[in-house]
């Protein structure tokens, strides 16, 4: 049944949890740790396919919710899945929806970045936005984003959705919930998770010996949980041992809830509980020092909008910090955006030519903004899986820290 994928521990640090291994799947391998660059409507925005691979991307991560409004899971079935699709020949993932139908529909873009000491309520909503999803037993209905219309998702339509995207691993769908929800919804939710992921193997089983002549799809469960550590733990452990329809995960994605200062904390009770011969995935964290923490706790792969996403604003990533290559100070700074950056733009163009494109609202500073942070992240994941091997990981993150400032204030997704 699991033809096509497996996951093998190539190294395994001597100190904490930290592991450099090979994912193996129908089109081909991801070198781990990895970070995974997010293409949202089966394109990274602005990027060529072929700019994303020279740029060293692995593979890539598309989102279940917008392909399924638009164009339509039969449309990428009908095309022979993602990676046809767009041209993208490398391995691809796709998350289950229940992250982008739960956090539209609670009005919260950044729930993963939330400050743990806010006002608790499981009736909170962002600020005069109205509430778009409503959660039930059975699954999740919400109101699309893009035309108001209704729709509902369930463990089984998540998975027949991602089937037809044919991504080569998938996730279980799940109640992502945030840290503002109360303890006692936080119980009801990972109860929740714990049916749904259930139906999902179920499900998962019946579509791939329905769709035999497919490429196998791999499927990881999703831990809940919050910041509580004995929800984590049991949910890392029920999901960890789940068997349904003869099956069980072919490895897990940490979700939910997760403050930048507990970050770590949490990913070690939730690794340290999973089974260690299977991949683990943190969904939505790629945030520099936020990848030092995952990897030191086990992570094997990333994916995070935010590297494409600050790039489109002029942010741009430097080993010494990140910046705005856009303001007044760079007009005349013919220098690349970083010296040490091996990327296509740091090679060819110089921080006054980004400034004058990002003034001017050329499109091209979206492209090369985003092929640089792109490039930067990508490198940074596999700097610290080299570092592993050779043994000067925690050398190679206080270098790194010191060096990057972080500035107060920078969302983690
Ligand atoms: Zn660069």
């Amino acid at each position: 049944m699991t033809s096509g994928f497996k996951y093998e521990i190539k190294h395994a640090s001597e100190k904490g949890l930290a592991r450099v291994g090979t994912i193996t799947t129908p089109h081909g391998e991801i070198q781990t740790p990895a970070f995974i660059p997010v293409g949202t409507k089966a394109t990274v925005k602005s990027v060529l396919p072929g700019a994303m691979k020279d740029l060293g991307s692995q593979a890539l991560l598309a989102n279940a919710y917008h392909l399924y409004l638009q164009p339509g899971p039969d449309v990428l079935d009908e095309a022979g899945g993602l990676g046809s699709f767009m041209n993208w020949s490398g391995p691809t993932f796709t998350d289950s929806g229940g992250f982008q139908v739960l956090s539209l529909g609670v009005g919260f873009k950044k729930v993963l970045a939330m400050d743990a000491q806010t006002f608790r309520s499981d009736q909170v909503i962002a600020g005069n936005k109205e509430r778009l999803a409503h959660v039930d037993d059975e699954g999740v209905t919400f109101k699309s984003h893009l035309d108001g219309s209704m729709h509902r998702f369930s463990a089984e339509i998540s998975m027949q959705i991602q089937h037809k995207i044919g991504a080569d691993i998938m996730f279980a769908f799940d109640e992502c919930t945030t840290l503002h929800n109360t303890r006692p919804y936080q119980e009801l939710a990972m109860e929740r998770t714990h049916n749904w992921a259930i139906r999902c193997l179920d499900e998962h089983k019946r579509l791939t010996e329905a769709r035999s002549g497919k490429p196998y799809q791999a499927l990881f469960g999703v831990i809940q949980g919050a910041q509580y550590e004995d929800l984590r733990k049991e949910a890392a452990a029920d999901l960890g041992s789940m068997s349904s329809s003869g099956i069980s995960f072919d490895g897990f994605g940490i979700g939910g809830a997760l403050d930048k200062d507990s970050l770590g904390t949490i990913v070690n009770w939730v690794n340290s509980t999973l089974p260690q011969e299977k991949p683990k995935h943190l969904l939505g964290i790629g945030a520099p020092e936020d990848l030092f923490v995952g990897v030191e706790n086990g992570v094997d792969t990333f994916d995070c909008v935010l590297a494409s996403r600050i790039a489109r604003t002029s942010a741009v990533y430097t080993m010494t910090g990140r910046f705005n290559v856009s303001n007044a100070g760079f007009v005349r700074d013919f220098t690349p955006i970083d010296e040490e950056c091996d990327c296509y733009t740091c090679a060819n163009y110089t921080r006054a030519y980004l400034c004058h494109l990002f003034r001017g609202k050329e499109m091209l500073a979206a492209t090369l903004a985003t092929i640089h942070n792109e490039r930067f992240i990508v490198r940074l994941v596999d700097q610290m899986r080299q570092h592993l091997i050779d043994g000067t990981f925690y050398e190679f993150k206080a270098d790194f820290l010191g060096r990057y400032k972080h500035r107060s204030g920078q969302a983690s997704n």
